[in-house]
């Protein structure tokens, strides 16, 4: 039996990074809001310190309905099937995947806003890569700029300014585009390790900065400082001092009674009207259908479920699937996720057992367009970042840089027990563009246990961005060989596999020829629908998603506030 429900003022589908925020400022604006979400609420207590549990089982995403609709991936639309994950990174609970991200809290900069323009104004429209579908954005990083500082202060983001008003601040990055203010907390502090490669980028010339954090490294808001034990590179934090949107803007949300939070509601459709407006979502929850009615929706299930919800929900007006007339749904997808990373061997230990992710150095100075690509064979750069944490089970898979055979023998394990504080691996974020054939598509052959089909990734990093990869090795070689490394081990280039910085599928731009939400969010063809996540962003930058997307989805929610009667007259 189906359960029609009271209709409500706006439905958000999934309350993770990006709904967990969108919900604050629309239940502010006095709107009734429901949130429904596929998982359940988590408490402190389910945040163990366990490597096993957190990093290799993948507790509790494993057992959540992200694992039962894993994407299918192949290079190219005549390759073969890669080998499919059997653990989604991906978390089904309120708050989503911000209960156990590494909270790295990046802004873009303002090149990644207007990739095509600034790279035909300084080396010639020639430079964009053959095959790219890049655009410039249809806002600024002025534009984004207020949403970004509501961000951080909402949901709570520590770190230090480079540039407040055109004032540049050496103590920050000096590349970053112009903010009104300081963080609302100091940056989380450094380590010996990390003080020792910020000396050594100095001494090349290069800036070194420290990495924003959204996790309070003072009390703040009722959540606690950080500890800096690190159990949170993979698990929730048991203190709250990470500020995962189900400890941070949800509650209050939730406060104003505005916000209904209903759980294990797996939203299977978003239903038309017979205007060709959107008239609510179907759910399924305990064994029940539900029909909720709704004036607005904001899709929120990041990029993979978003594709698959607007894919499967066809209608008579749309019968390639939801704001699907363009064939824009699916298209302009990217990851750079990459994986060439370096690791290095020091000859001393470098302390690395204690810390988290969030707590490290980054440089910019090979990032976007922050050095002249004139005889380079690549537009876009790399974000270098190194951080302090290691877990037990981490420190004995690693390589030894030719020195001994791998995981075997009496020398290996002399070489793992003199090493295992020795080690360090960069994390290396790169440009990524979007490219015609990187698409998402349904799968043919592949369903979820209702039968319906998951996302097929047909996707794979192309010329600029293999470019770029290698460069960024080589700088991030040149940086911990200043710092002392010994030894040095670059990782090969991956491919563009499911993943959790996952971009595009319903990118926003102002054409709806090639986007499928305008530059407030919404869709082109239904005017009172709207996408938030990484899934609207047309560039990647360098640098982690989140806050992009977070403030991203505030903007979308407070536009839906201050035009509602536009919107859903
Ligand atoms: C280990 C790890 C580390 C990361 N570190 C960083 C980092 O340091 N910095 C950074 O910027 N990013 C990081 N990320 C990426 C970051 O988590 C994502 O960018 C972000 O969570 C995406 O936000 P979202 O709201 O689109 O998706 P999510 O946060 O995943 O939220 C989607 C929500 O939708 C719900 N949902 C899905 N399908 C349905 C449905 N059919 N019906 C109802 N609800 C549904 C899900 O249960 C979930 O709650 C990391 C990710 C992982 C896994
Ligand atoms: S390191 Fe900080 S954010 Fe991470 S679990 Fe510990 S207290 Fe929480």
């Amino acid at each position: 039996m189906t359960v029609r429900l009271k209709p409500t003022d706006v439905v958000i589908v999934g309350l993770g990074a990006a709904g967990g925020v969108a919900a604050l400022p629309l239940a502010r604006a006095g709107l009734d809001v429901i949130g429904l979400e596929a998982g359940e609420w988590l408490t402190p207590a389910d945040f163990a310190p366990d490597e096993i549990r957190n990093n290799y089982r993948g507790w509790p995403q494993s057992v959540q309905k992200a694992n039962q609709e894993v994407p299918t991936h192949r290079r190219n639309a005549s390759a073969p099937y890669s080998p499919r994950p059997t653990v989604a990174p991906m978390m089904n609970a309120v708050g989503g995947t911000s209960v156990h991200y590494w909270a790295q809290s990046w802004r873009l900069n303002p090149w990644d806003f207007k990739v095509v323009s600034e790279t035909t104004r300084r080396y010639g429209a020639g430079r964009i890569p053959t095959g790219s579908t890049v655009e410039d954005w249809p806002l600024t990083l002025e534009e984004l700029e207020p949403y970004y500082d509501k961000v951080e202060y909402e949901v709570g983001v520590s770190g230090k300014a480079g540039n407040i008003g055109g004032r540049i601040d050496p103590a920050g990055n000096i590349f970053e585009g112009p903010r009104a203010r300081e963080y609302p907390m100091p940056a989380l502090h450094g380590t010996e390790f990390t003080q020792m490669m910020a000396d050594a980028a100095k001494g090349l010339g290069l800036h070194a900065f420290p990495g924003p954090a959204a996790i309070n490294s003072v009390a703040r808001e009722g959540r606690a400082g950080c500890m800096y034990h690190g159990w949170c590179d993979r698990g929730g934090c048991h203190v709250s001092a990470k500020s995962s949107t189900n400890v941070s803007t949800i509650p209050k949300a939730l406060a104003t009674k505005r916000l209904r939070v209903t759980t294990g509601a797996n939203v299977i459709s978003i239903d038309v009207g017979k205007d060709g407006r959107v008239a609510g979502v179907t759910y399924l929850k305990g064994g029940e259908t539900y029909v909720q009615p709704a004036a607005a929706v904001i899709l929120a299930s990041y990029v993979y479920e978003n594709v698959r919800l607007l894919l499967l929900s066809k209608s008579r007006q749309f019968p390639k699937g939801l704001a699907n007339n363009h064939g824009q749904v699916g298209r302009h997808y990217m990851s750079h996720a990459q994986f060439d990373g370096v690791t290095a061997l020091f000859p001393e230990d470098i302390n690395n057992w204690y810390g988290l992710p969030a707590q490290g150095v980054g440089v910019d100075n090979w990032a976007d367009d922050n050095f002249d690509h004139a005889g380079r064979d690549f537009i876009g750069g790399t974000n270098m970042y190194v951080y302090s944490n290691r877990r037990p089970i981490a420190a004995a898979s690693m390589g030894t840089f030719g020195k001994t055979a791998r995981n075997w023998g009496s020398d290996w394990k002399k070489f793992v027990s003199t090493n295992a504080d020795r080690t360090n691996t960069a994390y290396l974020q790169k440009t990524t563009l979007p490219y015609d054939q990187n698409v998402l598509d349904l799968d043919p052959v592949v369903k979820d246990p209702l039968g319906q089909p998951v996302i097929r990734i047909t996707a794979d990093y192309q010329d600029n961005e293999k470019r770029i990869g290698a460069f960024a090795q080589d700088k991030m070689i040149e940086w911990f060989k200043a710092a002392g490394a010994i030894a040095m081990d670059k990782s090969p280039v991956g491919t563009m596999g499911p993943t959790t910085h996952a971009y595009g599928g319903a990118r926003m731009g102002d054409n709806p020829e090639t986007n499928v939400v305008d530059r407030w969010g919404f869709c082109h063809e239904v005017h009172n629908l709207a996408i938030v996540g990484g899934s609207v962003m047309g560039t990647s930058g360098s640098r982690n998603p989140t806050l992009t997307a977070q403030a991203l989805a505030w903007r979308t929610a407070q536009h839906l506030a201050e035009n509602w009667k536009s919107r859903t007259a």
